[in-house]
């Protein structure tokens, strides 16, 4: 009896400080996190010239490595892409930081992404815009980014699964519109739905690729090509979505 009591002692002792250790690991990983994120604000980000404060404030809030894959979870705050699954990739953290700084976003803004992706983008946009509506043709990792940031607490974020070519009629007109896989030309449709006033971020090309800004001033429009880029192509949905 004596001895059956020591050996559950023994166990309870050897679980606790395995739980202890857990806790420990975590806190230090969540630490680390943080430290990266902040690395990669400062020398990835404001030093090549992204300046609003409330864009490099969310950079440095929303956790990157929740939207990738467990293996990449370390690679998360590098320089580069990373792989998200279905041949799909989530872009580098400057380009998601440029797109961001050149939508102007001050806090009332309906903003239209095309391209869900890991929903990592459409979280950044949700830190500084009123509302975010998503589209992402590709039905699992609408799913997954879904649950993602439902378990993270984004309410300001819409997210359907649908061709981007037509964008979201039954939301427009949107003060601002992102658009993170690249068409060949801009979809008259997007121009359509975007607000007067409004700036439309986008990359164009088949494989040279150029990131422009499209300004809608009292009906008119303004173009303006930032730098070259090279995204996953804008492909087009089925008839019967
Ligand atoms: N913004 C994402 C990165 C997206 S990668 C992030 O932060 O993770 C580009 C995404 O565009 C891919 O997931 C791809 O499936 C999607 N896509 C490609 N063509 C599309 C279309 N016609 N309509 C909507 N989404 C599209």
């Amino acid at each position: 009896m004596y001895r059956i009591l020591t050996i559950i002692l023994i166990l309870m002792i050897n679980y606790t400080l395995i739980f202890a250790q857990e806790a420990v690991t975590q806190v230090s990983s969540d630490l680390d996190f943080k430290n990266l994120r902040e690395r990669m604000v400062t020398y990835q980000i404001e030093q090549r010239g992204v300046k609003d404060r409330r864009v490099l404030e969310a950079m440095r809030k929303v956790e990157r490595h929740k939207f990738v894959p467990l293996i990449y979870q370390y690679s998360a705050y590098e320089d580069r892409p990373l792989p998200i699954g279905e041949g799909q990739t989530i872009s580098q953290p400057y380009i998601v930081a440029l797109m961001t700084e050149l939508l102007q976003l001050k806090g009332r803004e309906k903003v239209l992404e095309i391209g869900t992706g890991s929903g990592y983008q459409a979280a950044i946009l949700a830190e500084l815009a009123r509302e975010v509506y998503s589209i992402e043709i590709l039905e699992p990792l609408t799913r997954e980014a879904e649950k993602l940031l439902k378990e993270l607490d984004y309410r300001n974020i819409y997210l359907k699964t649908g061709d981007g070519f037509l964008g979201w009629p039954g939301q427009a007109p949107f003060d601002r519109i992102i658009v993170t896989c690249a068409p060949e030309e801009i979809p008259a449709s997007l121009i359509g739905q975007l607000a007067d006033g409004g700036r439309l971020v986008i990359p164009v090309g088949v494989y040279w690729q150029n990131l422009k800004l499209v300004q809608k001033i009292k009906g008119k429009l303004i173009t303006t090509d930032i730098i070259p880029v090279r995204f996953v192509p804008m492909v087009k949905g089925r008839k019967n979505e």
